[in-house]
C-alpha cells in the first residue's frame, strides 16, 4: 500500500500571514505531501500570552487564505478541546483518525527548535510523527546535536534527516500586528482577504504586540 504523508503545520496564527503559506507550499513539495492541514493552537504554553485575536477571528483568517488552494486545509481540533493542547495529543488524534499509511510531518520554523526541550513528551513526538524543521529569516539554521546526550543519536539523526530547505520569507506576525497597531500597510505580507477582514472587523488596533 502506498503511504500518504500529511503535513499538520501548528501555530498561533495571529494572524496567518504569507511566510506562512508560502513555506507550507515549499513544505509540501518538497516532502511530497498530499496535504497541508494548518492547525491554530488555542494557546502555546510556551509564548505565555494569549492570542490577541479571538480562536473564531484567528480560525476565520486562516480559511481565508488558504480558500482556493487544495493543497491546504485548516483543523480546528485544538480550539475545540480543553487547554493547554499539545502537539502530541493533536498527531495522535490524527494518526487515528487518518487512512492506516498516512505518514505525518509536523512543520517547524527554525525559531522553534531552542524550545523542543520544553514540549510536552517531545521524545514520543520525535519517534511518532517526522518533526519537519524549516529555515527562518534571523534564526541560525536548525541544530540538533546539542539534544544527543538528551533524546539519544536515533532521534538526532530522524530530526537531521527531517529538516528541508524552504525559503526565506521575513515576515512575522509580530511585526504585522505591529504595523497594524501603528496604522501602517501590510499589503504584501497578508493575503488580501484577510487584510479585508482585520479591517472590517477592527482586529489588532493598538493593541501592544
Ligand atoms: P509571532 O510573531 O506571533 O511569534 P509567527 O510569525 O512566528 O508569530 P506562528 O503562528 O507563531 O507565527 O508560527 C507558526 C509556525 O510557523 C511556527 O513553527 C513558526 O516557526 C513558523 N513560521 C512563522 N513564520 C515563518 C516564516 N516567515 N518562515 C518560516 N517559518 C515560519
Amino acid at each position: 500500500m502506498m503511504t500518504t504523508r500529511i503535513a499538520l503545520f501548528g501555530g498561533t496564527f495571529d494572524p496567518i500571514h504569507l511566510g506562512h503559506t508560502t513555506v507550507a507550499e515549499a513544505a509540501a513539495r518538497q516532502i511530497d505531501a498530499r496535504k497541508v492541514i494548518f492547525v491554530p493552537a488555542k494557546i502555546s504554553p510556551l509564548k505565555g500570552f494569549f492570542p490577541f485575536a479571538s480562536d473564531k477571528d484567528r480560525l476565520r483568517m486562516i480559511e481565508l487564505a488558504i480558500a482556493g488552494n487544495d493543497l491546504f486545509a485548516v483543523s480546528d481540533c485544538e480550539l475545540k478541546r480543553p487547554a493547554p493542547s499539545y502537539t502530541l495529543d493533536t498527531v495522535r488524534q490524527f494518526q487515528r483518525d487518518g487512512e492506516p499509511e498516512t505518514s505525518l510531518h509536523w512543520l517547524i520554523g527554525a525559531d522553534g527548535i531552542g524550545d523542543l526541550v520544553h514540549w510536552h513528551q517531545i521524545q514520543e513526538l520525535i519517534d511518532e510523527c517526522h518533526l519537519t524543521t524549516m529555515r527562518r529569516p534571523g534564526y541560525p539554521a536548525p541544530d540538533v546535536d546539542r539534544f544527543e546526550p538528551v533524546w539519544g543519536p536515533q532521534r538526532v539523526a530522524k530530526l537531521k534527516h527531517d529538516m528541508i530547505e524552504t525559503p526565506l520569507v521575513d515576515i512575522s506576525s509580530t511585526e504585522v500586528r505591529k504595523r497594524l497597531a501603528a496604522g501602517k500597510d501590510v499589503t504584501g505580507m497578508l493575503h488580501p482577504d484577510v487584510i479585508e477582514y482585520i479591517r472590517e472587523h477592527g482586529l489588532y488596533r493598538g493593541v501592544r504586540p
